[in-house]
């Protein structure tokens, strides 16, 4: 047995160089807003718990409560008999949320994104029998779906529709599939929904988003498109992820995404959390709220301070940097303050692009956010 042929040693030793080894980082205790780390608490500014749910009251003693009814697992994959009544509700429910005929879950978004993409463009004979279009800063799961399908891949400049425009114009393929995150999970930006869908038509593409940083924060339901794609483990603060669409398409996909068909189905105790966190984001709607205004105060402040910010409305609003170890540097300085954001790299973003990515959440107050905004100016000075 031997691990020398795939060269590791040299490989770590040159991502080390170039600060882009990665570490897990052990939480002691908490998610939003607090957490203890090496005995250290933090107020936390990068979690996707972006409405507080993560260890809500409530929410835990729903799950608790079928917990000692059901016990932990599912037993087997949907498709055998790890499909609960819980399952079967929830779906209805994100159905019914989302305004779309049918859904379905999906263990994790990761999976949900290949799953599709896979059952939709992955039966191709040739691979000019279709072409799968995607922003350049889509996430990885979108990524890879389409690099497990056989379909041709274009991948367009952030929300450049005319780029997009230009080549559905020019390609004849069969099949053409556009896919977009809706929020960007590294830049906030939005994806121009309006615009999209027109192309859509025009071209007679099909549309996908994937909404992973938006289901549960809006106050208005988006416009339809063919396929949407929404993740429980962010706003909702569980775990999971559903797809939704028509009938027609979730039917195939029960029997033809492999990601969903060829895996165990999702504790049934997660789906019971889920429904709770879905009751409670209809009961306490200050919590949307409270997180726009979070978004409005951080971001006028950070302008005032002089920092480069993205066109992002929404709760992820990163402070872009370049190069990354000047980024580690900054959070490094924060988190002696008792601020805890991560520093993104690449190859998560592009080169040059290295940021702390500050998200935020209903669940800080509004003294948390004063802190954060003072830290930052402070170092922000000693940058200067
Ligand atoms: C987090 C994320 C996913 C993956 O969802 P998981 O449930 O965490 O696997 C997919 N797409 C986007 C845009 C995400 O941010």
């Amino acid at each position: 047995m031997s691990l020398e042929q795939f060269k590791l040693a040299q490989k770590y030793a040159d991502l080390q160089q170039q600060y882009l080894d990665r570490h897990t980082q052990v939480i002691d205790q908490g998610v939003t807003p607090l957490v203890q780390r090496h005995g250290k608490t933090l107020i936390n500014f990068s979690s996707n718990d972006y409405l507080g749910l993560v260890s809500h009251q409530a929410i835990t003693a729903a799950t608790v409560d079928y917990l000692k009814q059901h016990g932990i697992g599912a037993g087997a994959a949907h498709l055998v008999t790890g499909h609960h009544t819980i399952h079967e509700q929830l779906e209805q429910r994100l159905a019914q949320i989302t305004g779309y005929p049918k859904a379905m879950l999906f263990s994790t978004g990761y999976m949900a994104n290949m799953g599709v993409i896979d059952a939709l463009m992955g039966n191709l004979s040739d691979s000019k029998d279709g072409i799968i279009y995607q922003d350049r800063l889509n996430h990885a799961s979108l990524l890879d779906g389409g690099r497990l399908s056989c379909a041709k891949l274009r991948r367009y400049p952030h929300l450049d529709i005319n780029q997009l425009n230009a080549w559905l114009n020019q390609d004849s393929s069969a099949q053409k599939l556009i896919v977009t995150d809706q929020i960007f999970s590294m830049d906030g930006t939005e994806a121009p929904l309006h615009d999209l869908i027109k192309t859509a038509e025009q071209h007679q593409a099909a549309l996908m988003i994937d909404d992973a940083h938006g289901f549960g924060l809006r106050t208005q339901p988006l416009p339809k498109v063919d396929i949407y794609m929404g993740t429980l483990g962010k706003a909702i603060g569980t775990f999971g992820a559903f797809v939704a669409g028509s009938e027609l398409l979730i039917n195939y996909l029960k029997s033809r995404a492999r990601t969903f068909v060829y895996t165990t189905a999702t504790p049934p105790l997660i789906a019971a959390a889920t429904l709770a966190a879905l009751d409670v984001i209809a009961k306490e709607p200050w919590r949307q709220l409270k997180l726009q205004q979070h978004i409005g105060r951080l971001r006028s402040a950070l302008m005032g301070q002089g920092w480069q910010l993205l066109p992002s409305q929404s709760a992820i609003q990163p402070i872009i940097v370049g190069n990354a170890e000047d980024t580690l540097a900054l959070s490094a300085k924060l988190l002696e303050q008792g601020i805890l954001v991560s520093a993104i790299r690449p190859p998560t973003v592009p080169r040059g692009t290295s940021r702390l990515r500050i998200t935020l959440s209903a669940a800080h107050t509004d003294e948390h956010i004063s802190q954060l905004i003072s830290a930052l100016a402070r170092v922000c000075h000693q940058l200067a």
